[in-house]
């Protein structure tokens, strides 16, 4: 079978790396020519962990290919997989006009009856939509089956969670190209949901929704906790310890960031005003995850008053640890409210630097280590728990800042620890300074 997979970012990388790896020929088209470019020059444009290696080996064995030419991606392919962008419009809704471009090129290109599959987050409805729109253009005769298989992996372990992923949505009222579909993820061995097109579009979007929520929710009782004296570590354990809530997305914290939470929380809210319905629970999810984003800068600003001219080093940058994804991140805001307050912020992060710099360019400064940034600085923020950061030595803070005055976005030390080794630490619901 011949697999076309369209775009060549997060998604469909992964995709196409992990189905080459499993035994399939893919083809993976992107129209930035740039981006296919660098990686026909094996060089892979995004950081996730064992993805390079993996794209590296299936070229060399002649099963994964990329190209910018619409017409060799499409006109063999048995079935195309459509990973596209879907960003978030001015008004919150899901811009698809990449999923509408994706689909003029596959029926302008397509030769023979295919089966496409919508990876890419899209908006109920959708799969619908984009089927009459291949087929409205596409060469008459042709069969043409559009069918919703949304995507579930995370940044950071994408190829682990394409391998194990918890289940496969396929939501299509074809039955051939749903049986397509499935043989391609056969030797995956995860289950399988077969649903309808908009349930399968609706279940992604629950889902995301969902996780968001139990952040927002965690984080709102960790400020609790600030103002009542309890400990939101044991708290949390304590209400994981219940199957019924599960013991993952219970870290408080600064929040949600990355391509999907925020995205996908506003897409579905603009999505319920469409329907005139009032979703409150998501309106109130989005609302505490931008005052969380806020809530270590408003620590700091009561601790050490004016920040002016202070030297302020920033930990992590990325949206969460092992990806270079800096979309919607928290260290985002922190930066600009540190340096609308004149800070001299000097930053970190294993691998997400450059993408940081092309936003903020020489406005702050950039530390090759946690080292480096924390020497003589009189704040340092932790907004990424990055391995080599959660494990960063506390005598270090101690020796090189200026003032040991460590705030902590992702609870990362003990808070007894910081105490012994003299540091003034504050984190997020746990006791110590307010
Ligand atoms: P991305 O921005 O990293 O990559 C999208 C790619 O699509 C880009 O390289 C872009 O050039 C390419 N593209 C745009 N229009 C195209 C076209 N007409 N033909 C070919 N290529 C085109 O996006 P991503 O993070 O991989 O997300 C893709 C989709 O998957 C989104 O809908 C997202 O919500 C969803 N999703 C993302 C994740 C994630 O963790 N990133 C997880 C699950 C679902």
């Amino acid at each position: 079978m011949n697999i076309t997979i369209a775009g060549a970012g997060y998604v469909g990388l992964v995709t196409s790396a992990c189905l080459a790896e499993i035994g399939h020929i893919v083809i993976c088209f992107d129209k930035d020519t740039e981006k296919i470019e660098d990686l026909n020059r094996g060089w892979c444009p995004i950081f996730e962990p064992g993805l390079q290696e993996m794209i590296s080996r299936n070229m060399g064995e002649e099963r994964l290919f990329f190209t910018d030419q619409a017409n060799l991606a499409y006109e063999d392919a048995d079935c195309i997989l459509i990973t596209v962008g879907t960003p978030q419009r001015a008004d919150g809704s899901a811009d698809t006009t990449n999923i509408d471009q994706a689909a003029l090129d596959i029926a302008e290109n397509i030769q023979k009856d295919v089966a496409v599959a919508i990876k890419s987050t899209v908006p109920i409805g959708t799969n619908e939509r984009i089927e009459a729109v291949i087929l409205d253009n596409a060469m008459p005769g042709l069969t043409v089956e559009v069918i919703s298989n949304p995507e579930f992996l995370r940044e950071g372990s994408g190829i682990y969670d394409t391998f194990h992923g918890d289940r496969i949505v396929i939501g299509s009222s074809h039955e051939r190209a749903a049986r397509i579909v499935e043989e391609i993820y056969q030797p995956l061995a995860i289950p399988v949901l077969h649903t309808d097109p908009r349930s399968a579009e609706m279940i992604k979007y629950a889902s995301n929704t969902f996780l968001a929520a139990k952040i927002s929710f965690i984080n709102e009782i960790a400020n609790l906790c600030d103002l009542s004296g309890a400990n939101i570590e044991d708290v949390s354990t304590g209400m994981g310890m219940d199957k019924r809530i599960g013991n993952q997305f219970l870290n408080a914290g600064i929040g949600y960031g990355g391509s999907c939470f925020p995205k996908d929380t506003q897409a579905l809210e603009q999505m319920a005003r469409q329907n005139d319905y009032d979703f409150k629970i998501l309106r109130a999810v989005r609302e505490v995850n931008d005052r969380q984003k806020q809530t270590l800068y408003r620590k700091a600003k009561n601790l050490a008053g004016n920040l002016s001219g202070k030297r302020t080093a920033v930990l992590g940058l990325s949206f969460k640890p092992n990806t270079d994804d800096i979309r919607e991140a928290p260290s985002l805001d922190l930066i600009r409210d540190l340096l609308d307050e004149g800070a001299d912020v000097v930053v970190y992060d294993p691998v997400a630097m450059e993408k940081v710099q092309r936003l903020f360019g020489d406005k702050i400064s950039y530390a090759s280590s946690i080292d480096e940034a924390i020497e003589r600085a009189e704040l340092a923020f932790i907004v990424t728990e990055w391995k080599e950061i959660k494990e960063f030595s506390l005598s270090k803070y101690r020796e090189s800042m200026k003032t040991p005055l460590l705030f902590d976005g992702r609870n990362c030390y003990s808070v007894k620890e910081t105490e012994k080794h003299g540091i003034q630490y504050v984190s997020v619901g746990r006791p110590g300074v307010p």
